[in-house]
């Protein structure tokens, strides 16, 4: 049997940005697929801007060329999840410093629950440093131009939410 490495990469995705894109691309050089967990709490978000169905459909349309990826909503513990999946290895996103004491918590919180998990945290290209899903929406929301922030499906639907300023055009 073939020993696939699958790496799981959860996270509320509301919505996905290039920081989110340059995180699975440099993943995908490390392992053979990569399984987007979307959770189905959009992690206290004030104003979500997307329900989980269709965090989950845009973020499918934007990996649609990528058959290595795979994208699924999950709730409940990721370690349960990632096991039920056959992925041992997590992977996050670390911007700044700031992202780090909570990340650092979580990880050894994960694998005391399942010690066969591994957590990986891996750094995006530095001009997507400052990038956040809650920051893109709220630009949105006030009608800025979001084009450089995201994935082009993605910017369709913020253009229907929030109007076509967001697109710059
Ligand atoms: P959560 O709600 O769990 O923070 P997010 O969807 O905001 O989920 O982010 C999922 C993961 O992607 C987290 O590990 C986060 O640190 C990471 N991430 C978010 N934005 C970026 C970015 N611009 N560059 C790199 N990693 C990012």
């Amino acid at each position: 049997m073939v020993d696939e490495r699958i790496a799981i990469y959860p996270g509320s995705f509301d919505p996905l940005t290039l920081g989110h894109d340059d995180i699975v691309r440099r993943c995908l050089r490390l392992v053979d697929r990569v399984l987007i967990a979307i959770a189905a709490s959009a992690s206290e978000a004030k104003s979500p801007a997307f329900s989980l169905d269709e965090r989950v459909e845009l973020t499918r349309e934007v990996y649609s060329d990528e058959p290595r990826v795979e994208v699924v909503p999950f709730e409940g513990l990721l370690v349960d999840f990632a096991r039920r999946r056959g992925a041992r290895l997590i992977v996050r996103g670390l911007r700044a410093v700031s992202d780090f004491e909570y990340e650092f918590q979580m990880a050894l919180m994960n694998r005391s629950l399942w010690p066969e998990i591994e957590v990986i945290f891996m750094a995006p290209a530095s001009n997507y440093t400052f990038l956040s899903s809650s920051l893109v929406r709220e630009v949105a929301r006030l009608g800025g131009d979001v084009s450089g922030f995201v994935p082009l499906p993605v910017l369709r639907e913020l253009a229907r939410v929030y109007g076509a300023a967001v697109t710059g055009e």
